[in-house]
């Protein structure tokens, strides 16, 4: 999976190849979906939630360039594996889950698999963790409606934020980086499909 469909795209980022060979996917999918788990696909995981396609958890990770004494913010843990594999990189990794369900799934697996230097939390992920800030990269996984300055403002200076922007359908991956107390820098890096962020600094509930 991680030669023919991550390298092969343009991920470059060896540690990255390497957080991603050594994870084990198929422990963080549904049962009834472990024979597609090496598929370059996002799949269907509980509470109707979806796990992210592997080149993206990728590219997200790259441009993060997260350092082996970085401590990192995901939100929207899900199944767990991109905090699993941000883990395989970083000194610490908190992740923030809004389903609880998800949220006692994810630590179960890390558990499992010995990944203690990842901390997983229930709750609004859109205020970001001001305990435990600041962070030197803050991955989002799922759409924001704009750039929330809650999680703006838990960088470090130097610090980066990867995280889709747009409505439903199709949002833009956007990395911020913290540049000074009030300076940051914008960067595109292409077309993406996220769930909904849904929170306080998100969208609203929905039904
Ligand atoms: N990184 C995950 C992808 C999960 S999909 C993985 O590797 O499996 C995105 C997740 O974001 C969903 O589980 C959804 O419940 C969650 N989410 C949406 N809004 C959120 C919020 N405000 N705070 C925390 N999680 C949120």
């Amino acid at each position: 999976m991680v030669e023919a469909q991550i390298a092969r795209r343009g991920v470059r980022d060896e540690r990255v190849l390497a957080a991603m060979r050594e994870v084990p996917r198929e422990r963080f999918v549904i049962e009834a979906m472990r024979g597609y788990a090496f598929e370059d696909s996002a799949l269907p995981i509980e509470a109707g939630q979806t796990i992210s396609q592997p080149y993206i958890v990728a590219l997200m990770l790259e441009a993060a360039a997260i350092e082996p004494s970085d401590r990192v913010l995901e939100i929207g843990a899900g199944s767990g594996y991109a905090a699993a594999v941000a883990g395989r990189l970083a000194r610490e990794v908190h992740a923030i889950e809004r389903l609880d369900e998800l949220a006692t799934l994810a630590r179960e697996r890390m558990a499992a698999l010995g990944y203690d230097n990842v901390r997983i939390y229930a709750g609004d992920g859109t205020h970001g963790l001001p305990d435990a800030a600041p962070f030197d990269a803050i991955l989002v996984a799922a759409g924001a409606p704009s750039v929330p300055a809650t999680l703006r403002d838990q960088l470090v200076i130097g610090g980066r934020l990867v995280l889709p922007v747009g409505g439903s359908g199709v949002q833009r991956l956007l990395r911020i980086v913290r540049r000074g107390e009030d300076a940051f820098d914008e960067e595109d890096l292409g077309g993406v499909r996220f769930v909904p962020l849904i929170g306080a600094h998100g969208w609203s509930e929905p039904g």
